[in-house]
């Protein structure tokens, strides 16, 4: 029960107007930090890493240590590929247990787009119960190893969006709407609530349901990331803030710790301000009791 994908997860929240965390981490402390806000909270999860962590960690590692914490959770959790534009790497993600796959050909023309996450979506479902996210449009800002400049974003368009994920197969889907990776260099990001509306009714109707995803959470302010919700955002990533989190406090740990050469408390820092800020985005996004 407890290892899910993540449109089984994103559904009821697509309904019910709340959103599912989804949060990066770069290793297996935050991973455990995640799961365990999410259990506090009772809320479902998607833990997520991008490319370079899941090579770094092996991805066969990070698969293993999501199977035993979601098996002894009591709420659904999902493991999901960030961000990957390598199908051959996504594939083998998909081989080793992760169970959501983002293929992010959104940098590829319209055609050249469907045919990748095509390919990778045929493959998912071929092989089990795994769910595949695709993007269209671009979201500005760094990912990995996914580099976007503001002017080379550009927006989802609704009508494309349809066609996009008729023709692609894809099971949840990520416009760009405006949200940005990385910090937001302004207090009030551009963010188009009416196209993210648009494309998630007509995404979401009686015949298809493809829910929607929202990426570049760290730093939009609290009442956009409501309305975000409020207008579809079904899943809501989360991963600059995670870095911060992670490096500021192991460096104000050391810093006041100076003469203390006991990893384990930092690890335990680290761990407690992880806990914190997923619970706070648990919160934010209405998914507290959900599970
Ligand atoms: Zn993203």
């Amino acid at each position: 029960m407890s290892i899910v994908n993540a449109k089984e997860i994103m559904i009821p929240a697509s309904e019910q107007g709340y959103s599912v965390g989804a949060f990066n981490i770069t290793n297996i402390i935050q991973m455990g930090a995640v799961v365990e806000a999410a259990v506090e909270k009772k809320a479902p999860l998607i833990i997520q890493t991008s490319v370079t962590p899941s090579q770094f960690l092996g991805r066969d590692v990070l698969v293993a240590v999501y199977r035993t914490l979601a098996e002894a959770a009591p709420i659904p959790i999902c493991l999901h590929l960030d961000h990957c534009t390598d199908l051959d790497y996504a594939k083998k993600c998909a081989d080793a247990g992760y169970t959501n796959i983002m293929i992010d050909a959104s940098k590829q023309d319209f055609e050249e787009n469907i045919r990748q996450t095509r390919e990778v979506a045929d493959y998912c479902h071929s092989i089990g119960d795994i769910s595949v996210e695709g993007e269209l449009g671009t979201v500005s800002g760094v990912e990995d190893q996914v580099k976007v400049t503001e002017d080379e974003a550009a927006l989802a368009n609704p009508e494309q969006a349809i066609e996009f994920v008729e023709r692609s197969g894809v099971d949840i889907f990520a416009p760009a709407i405006g949200t940005a990776h990385g910090v937001y260099k302004t207090a009030n990001p551009k963010i188009h609530f009416d196209r993210m509306e648009a494309i998630n009714q007509l995404l979401n109707g009686e015949k298809v349901r493809v829910p929607v995803v929202v990426h570049g959470g760290t730093g939009i302010p609290e009442d956009m990331v409501r309305k975000l919700v409020k207008v579809g955002g079904a899943k809501f990533n989360v991963s600059t803030e995670l870095k911060y989190t992670l490096i500021d406090t192991t460096y104000n740990y050391i810093s006041g710790n100076r003469e203390q050469y006991n990893p384990g408390k930092i690890d335990v820092a680290v761990k407690d301000a992880t806990r914190a800020v997923v619970g706070k985005w648990i919160d934010l996004l209405g998914a507290a009791g959900k599970a």
